[in-house]
């Protein structure tokens, strides 16, 4: 078989992190040539399936120090990286491609179509129209640099190596991949991979039956641990999901590893009352509504169907007053309300969004540039870095920017 033509970049994964690379690379250096070989055969899958199909494709926040919050690993390094591509220049990105974003009142951006399907088609016309090659089902086997600096990778499916003067791997999570022993070669250390955003799944009479109720405002923390997590909170046939669980999977991922996600875990189910302040309001419902029964009178916000599990949790009978309720009872209702304690057994991936925590070390790579510092013109993108946000379109927000930034130094080589 003949060899290829050297090509100038070769870009390892066809999804969020890769297409951007070659399609900023592609508009900073015309004439250049660039290649995308994705293992699967589609582009895209994981922009098709995100933000339950609408693709929530950054964050409202435009202030680098503020976003770069939302990154329990990476933190620092997108800070200033946010200085040269943030949320701002990837929306004004998309409208000059002639796709609109807005924010919802959370500030998730979605494409205003509400469909995935606008940023895939977006991205597949621009590729086409700057000349990218794509190939499908070229899973990337092996990388070898070679004596000019140049690299030959090997692909299944292909007899002959191909050979490229840059190379930049945007291949998401490394978990699993067979590149693993090929980047260690090249001296390429790894964080553990393990999980983050994920649902606790708990059985407990106290939610049993109560899927789908929902809370907007619940605090989170690990048993054990004073950092605790805030926001709404779902119910679920299998535990708990919603923000404030997501968070506390995202910011705590490796030591909810260490226990293979069996750990014991705290709500306090009206943050922004002290106990002190539940208790006047019980003492007060006994002085005012003494003949008012208990599981009648939810506190604000919690929902009825979940303030009447509590109370029947708490050995309060359906038919007690206020007036009646004996002084131990009211103490187990408060501890209930502020400080309950739950059992996760285990993790249920979240159907909306998923990452891994882990990859690629941060400090072995020049996040001025993305390069890697031990190998020149070898660079890295996306997922498979150390880093991930919360929820939030966050995670494509750090696709977006290191792609920007490894585009921009690949095109000044
Ligand atoms: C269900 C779900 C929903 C999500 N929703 C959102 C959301 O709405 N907003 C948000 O910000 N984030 C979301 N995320 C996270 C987001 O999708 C990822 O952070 C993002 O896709 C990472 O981009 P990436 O290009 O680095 O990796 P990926 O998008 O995973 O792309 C990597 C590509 O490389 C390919 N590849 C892997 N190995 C090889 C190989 N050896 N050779 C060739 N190709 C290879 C893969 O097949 C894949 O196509 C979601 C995640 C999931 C799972």
């Amino acid at each position: 078989m003949a060899s290829h033509p050297v090509l100038d970049l070769a870009v390892i994964g066809g999804g969020a992190s890769g297409f951007f690379t070659a399609l900023q690379y592609a508009e900073l250096a015309p004439g250049k040539s660039v290649a995308i070989f994705e293992k699967g055969s589609h582009f895209l899958q994981k922009v098709r399936i995100s933000g339950g199909g609408r693709c929530n494709v950054t964050h409202a926040c435009f202030d680098p120090g503020e976003m770069s919050k939302n990154y329990p690993r990476g933190s620092r390094e997108l800070r200033a990286a946010f200085h040269r591509w943030q949320p701002s220049d990837t929306v004004e990105w998309f409208r000059h491609q002639g796709v609109e974003l807005k924010t919802e009142p959370d500030g998730r951006m979605f494409p205003v179509t509400d469909r995935s399907e606008t940023v895939i088609d977006c991205f597949l016309e621009r590729a086409r129209k700057s000349g990218i090659t794509l190939y499908q089902n070229r899973p990337l086997t092996g990388i070898t640099l070679l004596d000019d600096g140049t690299f030959s990778l090997q692909f299944e499916n292909l007899e002959t190596p191909v050979v490229a003067r840059t190379v930049c791997i945007a291949t998401g999570s490394l978990k699993g991949s067979s590149l693993l022993q090929h980047l260690k070669a090249l001296e390429q250390t790894l964080q553990p991979l393990v999980p983050s955003l994920f649902a606790f799944n708990v059985s407990d009479r106290r939610i049993s039956d109560l899927a789908g109720v929902s809370h907007p405002h619940v605090s989170i923390r690990r048993e054990g641990t004073s950092t605790a997590r805030q926001g709404p909170l779902l119910i679920t046939h299998r535990g708990f999901s919603g923000p404030a669980v997501l968070r506390l999977s995202a910011w705590e991922a490796r030591e909810l590893a260490e226990t293979n996600h069996h750990f014991p875990f705290i709500i306090d189910w009206l943050p922004e009352m002290k106990p002190d302040a539940i208790q006047a309001q019980f003492d007060d419902n006994r002085r005012t509504h003494g003949a008012k029964l208990v599981r009648n009178s939810p506190i604000p916000p919690l929902p009825r169907r979940l303030w009447e599990r509590i109370v029947a949790c708490s050995g309060i009978e359906d038919q007690t007053t206020w007036g009646q309720l004996p002084k131990a009872a009211a103490k187990n209702l408060l501890d209930g309300l502020k400080s309950a304690r739950f059992e996760a057994q285990g993790k249920t991936t979240n159907k909306d969004e998923f990452v891994t925590c882990g990859g690629i070390e941060r400090k072995t790579i020049d996040f001025r540039t993305m390069q890697s510092r031990n190998v020149p013109g070898l660079y890295f993108v996306g997922e498979c870095i150390d880093i991930d946000g919360i929820t939030g379109g966050f995670n494509f927000q750090a696709a977006w920017t290191t792609a920007h930034i490894a585009a921009t130094d690949i095109a000044t080589r």
